[in-house]
């Protein structure tokens, strides 16, 4: 089991979501659930894909 660490809160995590905002300077970054819901009606949203720490 893998863990990456969530770029806006910095909470551990099997699951992380790849988005993009328009304040992470169109960087993707990997994060959290709860920071993925709370981005997704922000300006500049793009969802890139889930990474699951079980499958690698
Ligand atoms: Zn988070």
């Amino acid at each position: 089991m893998k863990t990456k660490i969530c770029a806006h809160c910095q909470v551990e995590a099997t699951t992380l979501y790849r988005i993009q905002t328009s304040a992470g300077g169109k960087q993707w970054v990997f994060v959290c659930e709860a920071c993925c819901i709370k981005a997704k009606p922000r300006p500049g949203y793009r969802y890139g894909g889930t990474w699951q720490g079980y499958r690698h």
